[in-house]
């Protein structure tokens, strides 16, 4: 068996995953998550909470000046939320290309929003866009002692050797 911290440091690559509040009233939290495990992704810290707008307003500061920053804070205020950290190879790069393309008619088929999204304004899942992005967003929602460092058992069958 392995001692965790093994794992060299590219499999360690972070991203912050959101099943926004309309997937968790769509009962599509599982199906969300189902994706990034069979991928092979480490899922290492998730929870449900209510967002409030001081944690929005760090999450969305990039668009704190947009016209429909009033609407993006009514919907991820409308209900809970499901907040994970996934954690493996280039999982920053990956996850932006399983969820798709922000704009929910021009999201590929396959895609998370392609498959689950109508609409920019209800568009299921947040993923964050780069790897310093992800370290910021991944301390807005969550403690340094919330995040589980495991090893998985089968990494020789996910990465090879
Ligand atoms: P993302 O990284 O693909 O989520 O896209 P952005 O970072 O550009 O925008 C963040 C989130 O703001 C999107 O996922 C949408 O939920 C929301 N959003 C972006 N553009 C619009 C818009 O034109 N109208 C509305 N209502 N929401 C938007
Ligand atoms: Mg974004």
């Amino acid at each position: 068996p392995r001692c965790y911290g093994s794992a060299p440091p590219e499999l360690q690559e972070k991203t912050l995953v959101l099943v926004k509040p309309d997937a968790v009233q769509r009962r599509l939290v599982g199906n969300v998550i189902q994706r990034f495990e069979r991928r092979g992704f480490k899922l290492v810290a998730m929870k449900l909470l209510q967002a409030d707008q001081g944690l929005l307003d760090k999450h969305y500061q990039q668009l704190r000046q947009k016209p429909f920053y009033p609407a993006l804070l009514a919907y991820m205020t409308s209900g809970p939320l499901v907040a994970m950290v996934w954690e493996g190879y280039n999982v920053v790069r990956s996850t932006r290309a399983m969820v798709g393309d922000t704009d929910s008619a021009a999201a590929a088929a396959g895609t998370i929003r392609g498959d689950f999204s109508m609409h920019v304004s209800r568009n299921v899942v947040h993923a964050s866009d780069s790897v310093e992005t992800a370290q910021r967003e991944i301390g807005f929602w969550f403690q340094r002692d919330e995040l589980v460092a495991w090893e998985s058992g089968d990494r020789d069958y996910t990465y090879g050797p």
